[in-house]
C-alpha cells in the first residue's frame, strides 16, 4: 500500500553533492605527461661539456671572472682557475705610473709574502755613484734613490715594463732594509723570494731579483758617463695618505 508516495520520491539514500567551489574550473585541463627527453635529444647529447661563456673584468688589484655556469649540479662543475696572483702582478707592474704606483706594488708584494708591512716612508731622488741604486739611512723614514741611474735604465730600455721592474727591484730592497732586514745577502734572497712567488719565474723583476738590477745595463760602459749634480729632490705623494688603512 502506499501512503502518499510521490511518483519520484525514492527510498535510496541521497548522494552527497560534492560542496560546489565557484573559483574552480569546469573542465579542468589535463597537462599530457612531458616527455623525459623533451625534442628528442640523444640521451649522450645532455651530458656534453661545452665550454661556459666566460668574461672577464680587469680591476685595479685583481682580475674579476664571471662565467656562466650550465651544470645544476655543483659537482658536475669543472674549474680550473689559471689567472692568478702573477698575472695580477704582472699586469700591474706594466701599468704602474710614477715611483708611487710602484711602490704600492712593492708594499702589496712584500705584505702579500712576508705579511710585513709599514706606512710613512719617503722617497728622495739624488745623483749617486751609479754602482748605487739606492740606499735607506738606517733609523728614518727614508729612502734615496739614485736618479741618474734611473735616467740612464729608462734612455737604454724603451721598455715601461723594464724601467718600472728596475724601479721595483731598488725600492723592495731598500724597503726591506726599512722593515728590519739589515744584512745584504739576507735581503737579497728576501727580494728573489717575493719576486718570484708574486710576478712568477720568467718576468723581468724576478731576473733581475736573480741576477741584479744593473743585468738591465749590461753592454752599457757606465764608467764613461758622467754624472750631474743636482738638489736632492723629494718625491710627492710618494705614499698616498690613506694607504694601509684599506684592507
Ligand atoms: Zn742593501
Amino acid at each position: 500500500m502506499t501512503r502518499g508516495r510521490k511518483q519520484f520520491e525514492s527510498d535510496q539514500p541521497l548522494e552527497p553533492l560534492d560542496p560546489f567551489n565557484p573559483f574552480e574550473p569546469l573542465n579542468p585541463i589535463r597537462r599530457r605527461p612531458t616527455p623525459k627527453r623533451p625534442f628528442e635529444a640523444p640521451e649522450g647529447a645532455l651530458k656534453w661539456i661545452r665550454e661556459p661563456l666566460t668574461d672577464g673584468f680587469e680591476e685595479e688589484k685583481a682580475i674579476k671572472i664571471y662565467a656562466e655556469v650550465p651544470s645544476e649540479d655543483e659537482d658536475d662543475i669543472q674549474m680550473n682557475v689559471t689567472a692568478g696572483k702573477a698575472e695580477v702582478y704582472r699586469s700591474r707592474i706594466d701599468k704602474a705610473e710614477g715611483f708611487s704606483g710602484i711602490w704600492e706594488l712593492v708594499k702589496d708584494t712584500v705584505k702579500d709574502s712576508l705579511g710585513k708591512h709599514r706606512v710613512g716612508m719617503m722617497l728622495f731622488l739624488d745623483d749617486l755613484p751609479l754602482h748605487l741604486g739606492a740606499y735607506h739611512p738606517l733609523g728614518t723614514n727614508n729612502i734615496v734613490l739614485n736618479r741618474t741611474l734611473v735616467q740612464i735604465v729608462e734612455a737604454a730600455t724603451k721598455s715601461k715594463q723594464h724601467v718600472n721592474g728596475f724601479v721595483y727591484s731598488l725600492l723592495v730592497h731598500e724597503y726591506l732594509h726599512a722593515l728590519g732586514h739589515v744584512p745584504e745577502a739576507e735581503v737579497r734572497s728576501l727580494v728573489y723570494k717575493i719576486s718570484s712567488e708574486c710576478f712568477g719565474e720568467n718576468h723581468i723583476v724576478t731576473s733581475l731579483a736573480e741576477k741584479s738590477p744593473w743585468a738591465l745595463l749590461k753592454g752599457i760602459p757606465l764608467r764613461g758617463i758622467e754624472t750631474p749634480r743636482r738638489a736632492m729632490e723629494i718625491v710627492k705623494d710618494f705614499e698616498k695618505p690613506n694607504q694601509g688603512y684599506i684592507v
